[in-house]
């Protein structure tokens, strides 16, 4: 039978590129985003036709429980859950307002709850499931100009073992990939010479490709079972 797979923030970036990933080797598709349904839209033109695949999109802000309850009510099983959708905050923290602090922390660490939520009693119907968390190696180290973004991430890191424990005697895996610099709009904000000199700090001598992250989610998702609860950094040997 077919596997499927919801990956959020599936617009751009990293989410995307697991959409093509996922869709090539034969997944249904649940894709969402927050605002730009043009690029899901053009998803669900492309992606079936040439992968016999089907694709369901649609807009949710994964940081509104109500939301996410919205988007599962059309959901009747899931394989693998993937929590990609987030957003950075680049800035000293004194000058962070409290919205901020919170929209940070709903967007990137609630909707991991609120999604596994949903779909936790799906995988336990069928007795398997993946839920993979996109975190970043800020969650382990910490960034500065990045505190509540890393502290978002180590949350998410925390999220992920604590809930691989309980889920791991019901067959549910819950692993995260912690990435380093990846070329998304996410780091749009780095002038040439920032990004010149961030990459002189990374052995690998570049940044990371979405498709390289994709690639990485996808392993994850098809790793043995035995593997759960664990945080894989994929940095270039940055940190
Ligand atoms: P991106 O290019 O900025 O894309 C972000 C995606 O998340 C978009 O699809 C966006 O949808 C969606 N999104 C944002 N807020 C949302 C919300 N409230 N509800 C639903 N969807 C929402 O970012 P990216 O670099 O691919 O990041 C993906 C994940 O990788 C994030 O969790 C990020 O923290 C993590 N990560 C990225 C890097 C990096 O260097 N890029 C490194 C480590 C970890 P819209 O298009 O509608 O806004």
């Amino acid at each position: 039978m077919k596997k499927n797979v919801l990956i959020t923030g599936a617009s751009r970036g990293i989410g995307a590129a697991c959409a093509r990933t996922f869709a090539r080797a034969g997944y249904d598709l649940y894709l969402c985003a927050q605002r730009s349904l043009e690029p899901l839209l053009q998803f669900q033109k492309e992606l079936p036709s040439a992968y016999g695949i089907s694709c369901h999109v649609s807009l949710c802000d994964v940081s509104s429980y109500e939301a996410v309850r919205a988007l599962f009510a059309d959901i009747p099983s899931l394989d693998i859950l993937i929590n990609n959708a987030g957003i950075s905050h680049i800035g000293l923290l004194q000058d962070m307002s409290p919205a901020e602090w919170e929209r940070l922390m709903s967007v990137n660490v609630s909707s991991c709850f609120y999604t596994a939520k949903c779909a936790i009693p799906l995988m336990l119907a069928q007795g398997h499931g993946r839920i993979l968390n996109v975190s970043s190696v800020w969650g382990g180290v910490g960034a500065s100009m990045e505190t509540a973004y890393s502290a978002s991430k180590g949350a998410v890191n925390a999220f992920t073992r604590a809930l691989a424990k309980e889920l791991a005697p019901s067959n549910i895996q819950v692993n995260a990939a912690a990435f380093g610099l990846i070329d998304t709009d996410m780091n749009q904000h780095l002038s040439e010479s920032e990004l010149r000199s961030l990459i002189q700090e990374i052995p690998a001598d570049r940044i990371g490709s979405c498709e390289e992250a994709a690639a990485l989610l996808f392993q994850l998702a098809h790793a043995p079972a035995y593997l759960t609860g664990q945080i894989v950094t994929m940095d270039g040997g940055w940190t």
